[in-house]
């Protein structure tokens, strides 16, 4: 695939690493390939962050035709910069496209999009403990007309943002309230995309839940409201006796490849994984008895996130003594320290970027 590269000649001032937060600066430039029914994907260049330009009627304003992923690269110390399990998020970028029916990415080109990208903004990679880029691909239908049809036109456009850590006062265990009104996606649905919608359709169960004190919602199956699924944008695990117990892929979670990664070191180091139906009824059983032993989050944003209290239908349970667990910490300490290149990649998930 060719990609023209055009420099930007205002690079922007980079922001104090100290002081990142999620999402707020954007880097010097911006990946971006165009789809259309006779050329297929092409025009792939890197040009300057600039504003979108798209016609009021484009399908992606209307009817929600739009996917995303949620990458980071990071720096190790040595300086060099790298890319954890990258070929993962294109596989997922694709398995959402196809079911939005979206165009999808040749994901050699996909994958080399990402890494040239990475390559042209390495020096926005910050370098302070827990730092990253953020890279954020999305692809979106670009159709000029309001007639629900078949899509023809699409964008891919990936931008970065250089992020703090996510623990920047130390690890610290999350209030978790389980969500028993509005549910989050079903089998047959979009739950298993990344799909902008998904995400606006959870806000107001998250917005209730922040309102209340607690950080996040634990989403329960939409047909039984019985079975758990995930915690906000995190897949979600539980230790209960010698068991570390996972929701299984349904169709209506989404396949974290941090979820994927925990699932296979624990398995490699021998540990009793489960990925079956868990409802809610066994996880209110395992707190009252104490074999509930720890609980936690996992995505790309934290990594790992201890859960330390659960709310259900007005009951609270703190899960052990609102302590980061002893699996959760290690799962932590792993994954961290493969992506930051502090340990042996024993597990060959890293990609490394060329240096400029
Ligand atoms: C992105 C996401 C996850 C975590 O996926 P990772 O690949 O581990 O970052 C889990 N649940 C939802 C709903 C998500 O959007």
């Amino acid at each position: 695939m060719d990609i023209r590269i055009e420099r930007t000649a205002t690079p922007a001032q980079k922001p104090d690493s100290t002081k990142l937060g999620f999402g707020r600066y954007f880097t010097d430039h911006m990946f971006i390939m165009d789809y259309t029914p006779d050329k297929g994907w092409h025009d792939a260049r890197i040009v300057p962050f600039a504003n979108i330009s798209l016609h009021p009627a484009a399908t992606v304003f209307h009817y929600g035709a739009e996917i995303f992923e949620g990458m980071k690269a990071y720096r190790r110390e040595d300086g060099t910069v790298q890319l954890f399990r990258p070929m993962e998020n294109v596989k997922r970028m694709n398995s959402s496209a196809d079911r939005l029916c979206l165009p999808l990415l040749d994901e050699e080109d996909a994958l080399e999009a990402i890494k040239k990208f990475v390559e042209v903004e390495q020096d926005w990679v910050p370098s302070n403990p827990g730092t990253s880029l953020y890279l954020r691909p999305f692809l979106f239908g670009c159709d000029e007309q309001l007639g629900l049809h078949t899509l023809q036109n699409a964008m891919f456009v990936i931008i970065a943002s250089p992020v703090g850590s996510y623990y920047a006062a130390g690890i610290n265990p999350v209030k978790i309230m389980i969500e028993t009104e509005d549910v989050r996606a079903v089998k047959g649905g979009t739950g298993y995309t990344k799909c902008g919608g998904n995400y606006a359709a959870s806000n107001r169960a998250g917005a209730r839940a922040e309102a209340n004190g607690y950080s996040q919602v634990l989403w329960l199956d939409g047909v039984h409201r019985k079975y758990i699924e995930e915690v906000g944008a995190m897949n979600v695990m539980f230790r209960i006796g010698d068991e570390i117990v996972t929701p299984d892929l349904s169709g209506s979670i989404l396949p974290g490849i941090t979820r994927k990664s925990c699932l296979e070191v624990l398995r490699n180091e021998g540990y009793k994984v489960s990925e079956r139906r868990l409802s809610v009824d066994e996880l209110v059983e395992a707190m009252e008895n104490g074999t509930l032993r720890e609980a936690w989050g996992c995505g790309t944003a934290a990594v790992v996130s201890p859960i330390g209290e659960l709310a259900y239908q007005g009951k609270k349970y703190t899960v052990n003594n609102f302590e980061i667990g002893e699996v959760t910490q290690h799962l932590y300490n792993t994954l961290t320290g493969i992506q930051w290149g502090k340990i042996d990649d024993s597990y060959g998930w890293t990609v490394e970027i060329p240096k400029a």
